[in-house]
């Protein structure tokens, strides 16, 4: 296991899978696993790890909270302590910045030149590469999600993302501006690092949400304070492990862990220059207000109703399964998770009897097993919450059409569903599930006006997608849907050069592309009278 002629394979069909818009996570899934991971098992590293002691990183160096103080976390598969790591409180807050202020403020990281900061993301690339399955596997015991969809996925895109973002290193910089006030003037603008960064990543996509903040961060030459979620730290310690192996510079990158107090002190901080955040529009708000303190620059990346379209001329089996992958994948714990359908009623039939089929053949359980789809969602307060929304569903009197409840009698578990004949009205049409559950209705109107009313009935805007053989009807389209990416024959697929992130209630900014180094950055103008 874990032969770089493996991890080569695995990464391209790993690129693949991501390629075909997760059209297909069962299948690929399937084939990475017996390349890449002995069935079942943990692999020896993965283990070590696991089995280690769990500190937090700050300043280089590897620590107890202050308090003594520590919490534990759970494999979602069966709700069993793995290990605890430390709880931090203000005092460890406060080292961790003052360790990243230091290293912007006084550090060889500024001082470096793009190039070497390049070399050393890109080491730090490799290393991901490197440690890929080990990786993906502690992902799996930490948040449930399948080993394998996390190698390609998680670990993948992680990987493509930090080289991506390498380049960019070399690339920052500003304009000669013509002036018109009178006299001889040179002026040009400076793109230069916010400074101290707090990032703040949610439970569904532990390691690669870390990613996608660090990594353009990095590019840009800012310093970073992460907090993982409270219920899957353990992929970011062990980032930070793989950061110090690159060869960044003591306090460019530290580690803190605890629940959202932790987030909060960090967003209070008057030492942070910008916060950047992943997780619930609710939370979203609560740091949009702290960040007032300093007006720190603040990027917020929340939650999602996002719809899926489903015009006539759609090739069905395409968008059977594409459409199922777009609500089903990761427990359908995505942000962009297509969990309303609009379908046309002349195919709203097939596409149902379609959902239930691909439904029926996603294989639930652990995700260390080889042939897992889906795993649990992420605890207990998750399961519940997924579990009172079906039943809220049923009590409106949606119809079931597969699923609708939980499955095994352990763990956090929840079948597939597909609720049809939903309306509006319904919280489960309304409000973020954030579980494997799609809502669908037919529509019979033509008419892209209303069909668009319909789909930007909703306080977020982060995807939709459209199925449509009609490359006129899906431009048109495309441009009434009040959303950060709208997909055509695609759902959920993401790129590094893609920018992402929301319209209305789902955040500010947009996280890779360019666009992400603007949030890592600001302009400075200077102007020089000859
Ligand atoms: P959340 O509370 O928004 O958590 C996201 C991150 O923010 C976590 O690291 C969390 O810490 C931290 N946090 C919580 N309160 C904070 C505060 N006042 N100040 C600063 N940071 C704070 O999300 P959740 O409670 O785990 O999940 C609730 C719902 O959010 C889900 O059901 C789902 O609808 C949505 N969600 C969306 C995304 C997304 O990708 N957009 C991801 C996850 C969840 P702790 O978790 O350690 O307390
Ligand atoms: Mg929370």
């Amino acid at each position: 296991m874990g032969s770089s002629g493996g991890n080569r394979t695995v990464h391209s069909l790993g690129r693949a899978w991501r390629g075909c818009e997760f059209t297909a996570p069962v299948q690929f899934g399937r084939k990475i696993m017996n390349i890449a991971v002995a069935p079942g098992l943990l692999g020896a590293e993965a283990a070590a790890f696991l089995r280690g002691k769990h500190q937090m990183l700050i300043d280089g160096k590897w620590v107890d909270s202050q308090s003594g103080k520590a919490f534990d976390v759970f494999d979602p598969a069966d709700g069993q302590k793995i290990t605890s790591v430390p709880e931090a409180g203000q005092a460890d807050v406060d080292l961790a910045v003052a360790a990243a202020r230091k290293a912007f403020d006084h550090g060889p990281w500024t001082r470096i030149t793009p190039t070497e900061r390049s070399v050393i993301i890109w080491r730090l690339a490799d290393l991901l590469d490197r440690h890929g399955d080990e990786l993906s596997q502690i992902e799996s015991v930490d948040n449930g999600k399948s080993a394998s969809q996390a190698r390609a996925v998680d670990v993948g895109f992680g990987v493509d993302l930090l080289r991506y973002m390498a380049g960019w290193c070399t690339k920052i910089g500003g304009d000669v501006i013509p002036m018109s006030v009178p006299g001889d003037w040179h002026a040009y603008t400076l793109r230069e690092p916010v400074g101290v960064c707090a990032q703040i990543v949610p439970w569904n996509f532990p390691l690669l949400m870390a990613i996608w903040k660090i990594a353009p961060a990095f590019a840009a030459g800012c310093t970073v304070v992460l907090k993982p979620a409270e219920q899957t730290p353990l992929s970011a310690i062990r980032l930070g492990q793989i950061i110090q192996e690159a060869g960044f510079p003591d306090g460019v990158f530290n580690v803190v862990t605890g629940d959202g107090r932790v987030g909060a002190a960090l967003v209070d901080h008057p030492d942070v220059d910008k916060v950047a955040f992943t997780g619930s529009t609710e939370v979203g708000k609560l740091i949009v207000k702290g960040s007032a303190g300093n007006l720190k620059k603040v990027s917020v990346e929340l939650g999602g109703k996002s719809p899926q379209i489903v015009f006539p001329d759609a090739d069905l089996d395409h968008t059977i399964s594409g459409t199922a992958s777009g609500i089903f994948f990761n427990s359908g714990q995505c942000c962009t998770a297509g969990s309303r359908i609009y379908a046309h009623k002349s195919i709203f039939d097939k596409l149902m009897a379609g959902l239930a089929d691909e439904a029926s053949k996603l294989k639930i359980g652990r995700g260390l097993l080889p042939d897992t789809d889906i795993g649990p969602v992420i605890s207990q307060e998750q399961f519940d919450k997924v579990s009172g929304y079906l039943e809220a569903g049923k009590r409106d009197g949606a119809e079931v059409v597969t699923g609708g409840e939980r499955w095994g009698t352990e763990g956090y578990f929840i079948k597939p569903t597909v609720f049809a004949h939903t309306n509006p009205q319904m919280s489960i049409v309304r409000e973020e599930i954030f579980g494997p559950v799609v809502c669908a209705m037919p529509f019979d109107d033509d008419q892209l006006e209303a069909i668009a009313l319909e789909a930007n009935n909703t306080p977020f805007g982060l995807g939709a997608s459209i199925w449509t053989r009609d490359a006129g009807i899906a431009h048109k389209l495309a441009r009434k849907i009040k959303a950060g990416t709208v997909w055509v024959n695609a759902h959920l697929t993401n790129d590094v050069a893609l920018p992402f992130g929301g319209f209305k209630q789902s955040g500010w900014g947009r996280e890779m592309g360019r666009e992400a180094i603007d949030l890592y950055t600001q302009v400075k103008s200077v102007a020089m009278r000859l």
